[in-house]
């Protein structure tokens, strides 16, 4: 999401002759683009925030803004702390940056002290969806990320994403044909979908279809090849949407579906309304419609009361399940959220000991995932080439990295976004490792997306 914000940002930013310089001592303007999902990640912003103090020395018209989550969770208090920053504002604020920088450049060369603040939600019904895909730009993109849906209306226990990110909006499903074809027609080949709940989408606003039918009319309607998205909540996962991945040939074969826990007494205290048997009847009946999904989810490990046995359930859901990947993070208590108030917080060293035995778990179990794959063909959408060790490097279907040499004989050709059907050699735990698979001679190549196809 603060990918995309950032995108949206530059691409703005650009509209106004800003362009983007690796080195902030040259930069005119610093923006950070915060997230504070944990406290970890507020840390790096603070002591970040504190670095970049010292470029005003030698450069006092610079510009300092802070947007995002955290922006919106801390308001005028990162004025207080940080004096020198010139603009907080939160991610419904990012529409009005052209005005708000202007604004700041104005008062700071009249030696002003700029102090915009803009964190203010906007409506429901008036929230607007930025959209900066111009179709003459020359820019090249295989991948992109279209936003569906901004905010989240659930209630988990332990998240500050409803506080800082407002409620749930669901875009109207033209404006998010139209963007897919105008990114079609400069080449993109493959979209996710993005939202905090994306099987919420038009559920209860003004989206007037329902997610499994947004997909179905993407692919109608537009001539993309391949399609994702993130991030799925299992109690709203309905059979309508299992189905289609049995149907629509562009749905790639890949389910992000966080579970953060195994206990269904822990599930319970965070809220998220399912159970552990209701998740693992939807894997179920995914594996039954595409047999070679790859499943990947969250983890939280040490909530507020998490007992050994608890933590064990955790292991067994993930042995059970067989995720070929999984983001796992130790409980970080958010302010304001029901979980702080919530008793029995574990040591730092408990939920890390915790962490570390399922991530161990989760490197055996991927690679195990990833060896069962050797010997079969993936089509690959490449996405860049390594020059220093002569790789070409993409992506399979199931969203697997995959590494393959160039070709010593072969006159070097740019393969970049073209489909190549790569031979897995070798796995990784994550990633794989393959060569151009030759069913005679030369180059497989294919054009437009066949579906899934394994040949031993
Ligand atoms: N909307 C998505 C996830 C958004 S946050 C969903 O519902 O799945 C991404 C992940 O961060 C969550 O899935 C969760 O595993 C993790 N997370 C959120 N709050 C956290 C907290 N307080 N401590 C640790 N991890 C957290
Ligand atoms: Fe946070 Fe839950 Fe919403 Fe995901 S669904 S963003 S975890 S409140």
């Amino acid at each position: 999401m603060n990918e995309q914000d950032s995108l949206h940002m530059k691409g703005l930013l650009s509209r106004q002759g800003y362009l983007e310089t690796k080195d902030d001592g040259e930069a005119d303007l610093v923006l950070f683009v915060t997230c504070s999902i944990r406290e970890k990640a507020v840390q790096k912003v603070f002591s970040d925030l504190g670095r970049v103090r010292q470029r005003l020395e030698d450069n006092p018209q610079l510009l300092v803004g802070v947007c995002g989550c955290v922006a919106q969770q801390e308001k005028e208090n990162l004025f207080k702390r940080f004096p020198f920053i010139d603009l907080v504002f939160g991610p419904d604020a990012i529409k009005n940056l052209p005005e708000m920088i202007a604004k700041a450049k104005q008062e700071k060369t009249k030696n002003e002290k700029v102090r915009i603040l803009n964190t203010q939600f906007s409506s429901q019904k008036d929230f607007e969806f930025i959209n900066l895909v111009n179709p003459h730009e020359e820019e090249s993109r295989i991948k992109a990320f279209v936003n569906i849906q901004k905010g989240c209306d659930n209630v988990c226990s332990f998240c500050i994403v409803p506080r800082v990110r407002g409620r749930e909006v669901s875009r109207p499903s033209q404006e998010i044909i139209q963007e897919i074809k105008a990114l079609v027609g400069m080449g993109v080949k493959e979209v996710t979908l993005l939202g905090q709940n994306v099987n919420s989408y038009g559920l209860k606003d003004r989206g007037e279809l329902q997610f499994s039918e947004l997909l179905q009319e993407i692919a109608n309607q537009t001539n993309l090849e391949r399609l994702r998205f993130t991030t799925s909540h299992p109690k709203d996962v309905g059979s309508d949407l299992i189905k289609l991945f049995g149907e629509l040939t562009i749905l790639c074969p890949s389910f992000h579906l966080p579970v953060q826990s195994g206990s269904n007494r822990v599930l319970k205290d965070m809220r998220r309304q399912y159970t552990r048997e209701h998740y693992l009847e939807i894997i179920q009946q995914l594996k039954e419609i595409k047999s070679n999904m790859a499943f990947t989810t969250d983890f939280i490990v040490g909530f507020p009361s998490e007992t050994e046995e608890e933590f064990e359930e955790t292991i067994s859901l993930l042995n059970q399940v067989g995720f070929d990947m999984s983001f796992c993070f130790a409980y970080s208590e958010r302010p304001g959220t029901a979980a702080a108030r919530m008793p029995d917080r574990l040591s730092v060293a408990e939920k890390k000991h915790r962490l570390d035995i399922l991530q161990t778990r989760q490197k055996q179990i991927a690679l195990e995932k990833n060896k069962a794959r050797e010997g079969k063909v993936e089509e690959v959408l490449v996405e860049s080439f390594d020059a220093l060790k002569m790789n070409w490097a993409g992506r399979s279907r199931s969203n697997k990295i995959v590494h393959f040499p160039q070709e010593k004989e072969s006159v070097k050709e740019d393969l970049t976004g073209k489909y190549i059907d790569v031979k897995v050699i070798k796995a990784n735990h994550f990633s794989l490792m393959g060569e151009v698979f030759n069913e005679s001679t030369g180059f497989r190549r294919i054009h437009s997306s066949e579906g899934d196809r394994t040949y031993n």
